[in-house]
């Protein structure tokens, strides 16, 4: 312990007096100025330390170990030598004084700067805690399901929405195997295979068991987990419960499925009738001729034509029942050949007109094969190229491009015309059912071809949508996936 005394508590006395004060192995022991209210006197004063008018009296402390000279005045340590000459007391003063100072000084700095630091990471630590404890209970309470698993595919974490779901308390599952929950543990295998691919997979339909062993649908997004050495030890899973959705959709499906038979036996059997009303308004128009006035023969012609329209409105009424009731396998098949039939169907058509069908490059060269219903996609191209034809100024020559192109998840076709376009506010509204923009006496038609068309589309999980403007033609595009299909007929 240095005892130390500080002789000129002005400026420098009183700002080095408070520093020296908080090192342990340093007592100040005593303050000496001669103006009684110098500054370093009054902090002297509050801190009790032995306060002294004149710089001599200093030697009246005990086992004194260093003097500070801080008055500036060097003949003041030249007496305070003299007196100290055989006492073992160090007399600082000067330069001495200066680099004491900075080295204090700077120490001190470091120190705060220390302590600001330490006080600044106590606080992110707080923060950081409180953002963890935050995160924990949203995914703690979370509605969704939220099962963490270690590298073996035992439960790590459990969270409430998963204890809903499941019907499983957290004691209960902890440690076991996730692939227990699972009706067909091939899934969980095949969505290791797959996130071991690309790290994570998301929305995946997977079936589960509950408690009582009934199924429950989720959605399930999965990811890795890896520790700070980026090595795997685990995956987390976030699921949504699908099992409503999936009811709802089932019972779509299977009242979709009654109105379309609905559909296919109304409109079978109002051919029959139909039939008879065309031949008897026939029979009439040629048997009695000359017995029928010209007003007669107007009404008749007016049977004969509504008896028409209803004749194209039952048939492709029964063309749209057709696509859900009777099952048609997918199958692989190329463009080349898709296109070959439909040139088949529309051979008298394209004649009739004089319309030009082009195939792209694109479509020229398409190798890959299509996964499909092929007589479906050809009824697409069909529709498509027929209204292309139709839909047109008289003396404009028919030229349709078809194009297709291999996308990432799916094979984009187009249909291309030069006809009379369609306004913007009518391209969803077209794909409705008896949606027409035109009278009989313009263009004839049902408005079912584009809801077939759309049904089609719908039924390969696809997209279909148009560009077009009145004037400028119209481009007709849908896509079909690549793989969904493919997984589905797998799987199923
Ligand atoms: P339909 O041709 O029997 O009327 P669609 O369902 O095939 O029925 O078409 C619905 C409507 O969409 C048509 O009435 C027509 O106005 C418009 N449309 C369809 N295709 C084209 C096209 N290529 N160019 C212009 N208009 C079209």
């Amino acid at each position: 312990m240095q005892k130390v005394a500080i002789v000129g508590a002005g400026k420098a006395g009183s700002a080095l007096l408070p520093i020296l004060y908080e090192y342990s192995d340093i007592k100040v022991v005593g303050v000496a100025d001669i103006k009684e209210d110098a500054p370093g006197i009054i902090i002297a004063k509050q801190r009790k330390i032995p306060i002294f008018s004149d710089y001599r009296e200093v030697f009246k402390i005990k086992s004194l170990n260093v003097i500070l000279n801080l008055t500036g005045d060097l003949s003041v340590s030249e007496r305070l030598t003299e007196l100290t000459k055989n006492k073992k007391i160090e007399i600082i003063s000067g330069l001495g004084v200066k680099l004491l100072w900075d080295i204090v000084y700077e120490k001190k700095k470091k120190e705060e700067e220390e302590i600001r630091l330490i006080e600044k990471l106590a606080k992110t630590n707080q923060e950081l805690n409180e953002t963890k404890k935050y995160l924990e209970n949203i995914l703690e309470n979370s509605a969704d399901m939220i099962i963490t698993t270690d590298i073996n595919g035992k439960i790590v974490k459990f969270n409430k929405g998963a204890e809903s779901i499941l019907g499983f308390k957290r004691e209960e599952v902890i440690g076991k195997s996730i692939e227990d929950f699972y009706i067909n543990r091939e899934d969980r295998r095949q969505i290791l295979k797959c996130i071991e691919r690309q790290g994570s997979i998301s929305n995946c339909e997977i079936r589960l068991k509950n408690k009582t062993g009934d199924i429950v649908y989720i959605s399930l997004t999965l990811t890795q987990l890896r520790n700070e050495e980026g090595e795997i030890i685990g995956a987390v899973g976030i699921s949504k419960d699908i099992t409503e959705k999936k009811k709802l959709e089932k019972e779509f499906l299977q009242s979709n499925k009654e109105l379309e038979n609905f559909v296919y036996t109304i409109s079978h059997d109002l051919q029959a009738p139909l039939r008879a009303i065309d031949g008897f308004a026939s029979l009439l128009l040629e048997e009695y001729y000359s017995r029928l006035d010209e007003e007669g023969l107007r009404y008749l012609e007016r049977i004969k034509k509504a008896a028409y329209r209803m004749k194209l409105l039952i048939e492709d009424l029964l063309e749209l029942s057709k696509i859900g009731r009777i099952e048609t396998p997918y199958q692989y098949v190329s463009f080349q050949e898709i296109m070959r039939e439909v040139k088949e169907n529309l051979y008298f058509d394209l004649e009739k007109t004089e319309a030009e069908l082009r195939l792209s490059n694109n479509a020229l060269n398409t190798i890959r094969d299509i996964y499909c219903i092929k007589p479906r996609v050809v009824e697409i191209f069909i529709n498509l190229i027929t209204n292309s034809i139709k839909y047109i100024k008289d003396n404009v020559k028919p030229i349709i491009e078809v194009d297709c192109v291999e996308e990432e998840d799916y094979i984009k076709f187009s249909v291309k015309d030069n006809g009379i376009g369609i306004d913007k506010q009518y391209h969803t509204k077209i794909f409705e059912l008896f949606q027409r923009l035109h009278t009989m006496e313009e263009y004839e038609g049902t408005g079912v071809g584009l809801a077939i068309v759309k049904r089609i589309v719908d039924l390969h999980e696809g997209h279909i949508w148009l560009d077009s403007e009145p004037g400028k033609g119209t481009i007709f595009y849908f896509s079909i996936p690549k793989q969904a299909k493919e997984k589905k007929a797998k799987n199923g």
